[in-house]
């Protein structure tokens, strides 16, 4: 047997330096020869554990055998018959919890970068347009599906079923379509060029996109169903962002993460005048919180400009639910955490701007229901941070309009919707949800992998 390599092939990025006044893409991406490097590693082993591990069943070892071979047109091939987004999947799925933690080699500390290698094929695609080899157009099967929502789970979705024939409509409130991924993460980590590439794929496969359409607004979802949808499917995500209700939370100065990232990714606040968004420009800037969106906010005030970053977190670094490369790449970076650190006050000066936090330090108790150690207070132990700017990234829930206009859905005590586990199947007759609807706020891949499951009940639903 040949012996194993167990170097995986780095990824090139740009200088923490350089790229921590920069939005291009930190992350680099390999060249034809370090893919094909990457790939000679994969040892094509009969388990497939790396598809077990992925929630659209991406048939990993062909695409990378593929690459392996230097037939790309095959590797594009095999990639979006399951995965529609792979571009993005490739940037921002957190593959070390699911694919590559599942991959043979990940025993030896040296899985296969399949995150880097799905990226690669992406990238190689879009550079070489028109060079993947075609698929045929399924047979139209005359039934029409209205998805609501064009974030991970609704695009998955309108693709799967617009690949079986299905003629859906793809409606989106916003004036352009990807969710988060074009609202929420950074053009450092996730080009909008990207998403945009693959949003117009999805449209190519016969979607037909109505922007500026607020499903709850602009028609309900019983009106779609009695208007000759068939079949409804919810993806409208976890927008609506949580606060932590402590004094001088209302201060000027202080944004929800939704609003800051808004404002800095959808609505091009970094590139100021050209784009004539307004953003406070923080010089001593703190976020709250230790997720994604945390980081990501952090990055962005430092981009935009500021002397000095703190992520404020109230477990420590372990508990932390941020992709480790991204809290690395933050801290390489220059942002400072502030671990075991929670709000106690924000404090105002006269004309009602945010000047300070004053926080407690915190010590680890026993796990809660989330599993990690629940924080508690250590008594008498306050201090104040000096700030001029405050995110609070605290986490989201869904947006009450669908639910609320809509007879017959059952939500939970978050807000959000009960749906089957497997199909995705509310309790209302002809309607499915998934993505962060129903599970709350959680990653692109699992939001990816409800909007499948439910096309292919849709699609059983349908031909019944
Ligand atoms: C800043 C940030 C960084 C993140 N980083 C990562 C990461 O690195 N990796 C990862 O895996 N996950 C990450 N996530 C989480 C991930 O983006 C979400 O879990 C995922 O986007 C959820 O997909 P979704 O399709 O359910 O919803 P969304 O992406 O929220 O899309 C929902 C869409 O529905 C639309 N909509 C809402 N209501 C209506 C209505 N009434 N009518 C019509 N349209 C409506 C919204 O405008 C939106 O476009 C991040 C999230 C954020 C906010």
């Amino acid at each position: 047997m040949a012996k194993l390599n167990l170097n995986r092939v780095p990824m090139p990025r740009q200088d923490p330096k350089k790229r921590a006044k920069n939005f291009d893409e930190v992350a680099l991406g390999y060249s034809l020869k370090q893919a094909k490097e990457e790939a000679s590693r994969c040892i094509q082993c009969p388990k497939r554990n790396c598809v077990a591990g992925c929630p659209v069943d991406v048939d990993i070892p062909e695409f990378i055998k593929a690459i392996g071979e230097g037939d790309m047109p095959e590797a594009v091939r095999v990639l979006k018959n399951k995965n529609s987004l792979p571009g993005i999947c490739g940037r921002v799925c957190p593959q070390e919890t699911q694919c590559e933690a599942t991959c043979s080699l990940a025993k030896k500390d040296a899985p296969i970068a399949i995150g880097r290698l799905e990226r690669f094929v992406a990238d190689w695609e879009r550079a070489n347009a028109g060079a993947a080899r075609p698929v045929d157009p399924p047979k139209p099967k005359g039934k029409r599906v209205a998805v609501v929502g064009s974030g991970p789970a609704g695009l998955t979705a309108a693709a799967d079923l617009a690949k079986l024939g299905h003629s859906v409509t793809l409606f989106e409130a916003l004036h352009v379509a990807g969710g988060v991924l074009m609202y929420g993460i950074p053009e450092f980590r996730l080009p909008k060029e990207i998403v945009q590439a693959e949003v117009d794929y999805v449209v190519s496969l016969g979607v037909k996109l109505e922007l500026d359409a607020v499903v709850g607004k602009l028609a309900t979802v019983d009106e779609l169903l009695n208007d000759g949808y068939q079949a409804v499917f919810l993806g409208t995500g976890a927008g609506a962002p949580m606060f932590m209700n402590i004094p001088g939370e209302n201060l000027n100065g202080i944004y929800s993460a939704n609003e800051f990232l808004t404002r800095v990714n959808l609505m091009k606040a970094y590139r100021f005048p050209e784009y004539d968004t307004p953003v406070k420009l923080g010089k001593r800037v703190v976020v709250i919180g230790g997720g994604n969106v945390a980081m990501d906010s952090a990055r962005c005030a430092l981009r935009l400009g500021a002397d000095k970053v703190y992520i404020v977190y109230r477990r420590s670094e372990k508990e932390m639910p941020a992709r480790r490369e991204e809290v690395e790449n933050a801290m390489e970076e220059g942002i400072e955490f502030k671990l075991l650190t929670n709000p106690k006050q924000m404090l105002g000066d006269e004309k009602n701007w945010v000047v300070g936090i004053e926080c407690y330090e915190m010590k680890l108790g026993e796990p809660d229901d989330s599993g990690r150690r629940r924080p508690i207070v250590k008594e008498g132990s306050e201090f104040t941070i000096d700030v001029d700017m405050v995110v609070e990234a605290l986490g989201t829930r869904p947006n009450p309009l669908v639910s609320s206009t809509t007879e017959g859905l059952e939500t939970t005590r978050w807000g959000t919707l009960v749906a089957d586990e497997e199909t995705g199947k509310t309790v209302k007759d002809r309607v499915w949800a998934g993505g962060d609807i129903v599970t709350g706020a959680a990653t692109v891949i699992s939001a990816m992998g409800a909007g499948k499951r439910a096309a292919a009940d849709i699609d059983r639903f349908l031909r019944r």
